[in-house]
């Protein structure tokens, strides 16, 4: 094993930018050209088109994928994505990223995505079910508890999961809870599992400020995107006493110097469906959030956002990446060159994975933790694989994302030898 750290190619878009890091990650292992190629392809690929018929009778068709990047530790897992920027190679990028999260976290699963190209805000309640429904029953040759487990992700929910669930169940004749994570708590979803990639962002921001001296209180964050993810981590953050002094979401930001009231700003977003107009706060060119200066910067929305055109201008001291892939390649090799700490997605926001994985247990013993159980356990994972990255990176002189994805890597090589390859 090599001690140098290579730096990957400059970035076309995630499934480059994935690919660049696997390469890193195996320039670094030593390992062979074959094993390589087998890792930079997906294990299976599937397009269907969607067609939907809207609720004035027309009929509109959308392009829907479910990739499977690697089944080496387990079934396949990874969210389901409702977006118009949702292509294959999308799909493929956020499926490789999967399989290395659920090997770092140790949880025993291979890396899977799912999407479909819609814009969910143009659609009825009905015309969401009917989507979700029908994308269900054509990927269904692919799923199942024991194959490919699907969760939610950027414009998909708890609802969309007690759908697939549903349309599953109905097809195989018989409830199975296990084919989706995610899902409501009365259907079997797990206590703390909606909040559960939010306080794994918190959990590993507090301990990157720690060791970097930073104390909360007194400490400043801003954060991008107020989903599931966002919204959560901001609550957290604001509660662990960080001024959250910046929010944005697609519509636009906001900013205060004394720190935004998180709850207030969730209360304006669920009467208005976005964080513009918050009387509380100043209106934020959202395009500037990234650029802030603040401690932490979480960005919690969709890939490339700290890019090779602002990456120098990135005035955090440490970046969390809630969302996946908000740092491009490009940004990376910027920012080595300064004091920025990045926590990279595959190790930051985690916890949603690590917390589906309690509610595939739980429903699979078909028996509930309490939510300080599910709490406990998520922190103790995640605090295990921050230490994992921390100590890597410093035995062998590489960035966290270096660090994360190479010991991600080599689990999923060390379970693929173990196994054999078939024939
Ligand atoms: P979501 O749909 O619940 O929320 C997305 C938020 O981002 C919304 O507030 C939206 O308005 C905002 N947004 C979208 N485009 C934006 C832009 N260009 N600029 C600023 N804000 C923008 O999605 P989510 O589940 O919170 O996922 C967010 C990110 O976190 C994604 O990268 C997703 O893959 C990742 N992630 C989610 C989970 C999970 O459990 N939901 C787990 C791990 C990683």
């Amino acid at each position: 094993m090599t001690t140098t750290s290579p730096r990957a190619d400059l970035s076309g878009g995630p499934l480059d930018d994935a690919r660049a890091q696997l390469a890193a990650a195996i320039a670094h292992l030593g390992v062979s050209d074959g094993i390589h190629q087998m890792l930079a392809t997906s294990r299976r690929e599937m397009a269907v088109s969607v067609p939907l018929r809207r609720d004035d009778g027309s009929i509109a068709t959308y392009a829907g994928f479910r990739v499977q990047h690697n089944f080496s530790r387990g079934p396949a897992k990874g969210g389901l994505r409702f977006s118009t920027a949702v292509d294959l190679d999308e799909v493929r990028a956020l499926a490789m990223w999967m399989s290395w999260k659920c090997a770092l976290v140790d949880v025993p699963y291979g890396g899977a995505k799912g999407g479909v190209a819609i814009e969910p805000r143009d659609h009825s309640m009905a015309e969401l079910e009917r989507v979700t429904r029908r994308y269900t029953s054509e990927i269904l040759p692919i799923i199942g508890p024991e194959v490919d487990i699907p969760a939610p992700d950027i414009g998909t929910d708890e609802r969309t999961m007690a759908w697939i669930m549903d349309t599953y169940s109905a097809s195989v004749g018989h409830t199975v809870p296990g084919v989706v994570t995610g899902k409501p708590v009365s259907l079997g979803g797990s206590l703390g599992r909606s909040m559960a990639t939010s306080r794994g962002v918190a959990h590993v921001a507090l301990m990157a400020m720690a060791s970097r001296g930073i104390e909360p209180a007194g400490a400043t964050a801003a954060v991008q995107g107020f989903g599931k993810v966002g919204r959560g981590a901001a609550r957290l953050l604001a509660e662990a006493g960080v001024r959250v002094q910046a929010i944005s979401d697609v519509d636009g930001a906001v900013w205060s110097e004394a720190g935004i009231d998180v709850a207030r700003l969730g209360d304006h977003v669920d009467e208005h469906g976005s964080v513009v107009g918050f009387e509380a706060a100043q209106v934020l060119d959202p395009a500037a959030l990234v650029t802030l200066d603040v401690d932490v910067l979480v960005p919690a929305a969709v890939e490339g956002v700290i890019t090779g055109a602002n990456a120098a201008d990135v005035k955090a001291r440490i970046i969390v990446e809630g969302a996946n892939g908000p740092t491009t390649n490009e940004a990376d090799a910027i920012l080595a060159d300064t004091d920025v700490m990045i926590v990279p997605d595959i190790l930051a926001n985690a916890g949603g994975v690590i917390v589906s994985y309690f509610e595939w247990v739980q429903a699979n013993q078909a028996y509930q933790w309490t939510e300080r159980e599910v709490n406990e356990r998520l922190e103790e994972k995640m605090t295990r694989a921050w230490h994992d990255v921390v100590d890597y990176a410093g035995v062998h002189g590489l960035s966290y994302r270096e660090a994360a994805t190479a010991l991600a890597v080599r689990r999923v090589i060390e379970a693929h030898e173990l196994r054999g390859l078939y024939p």
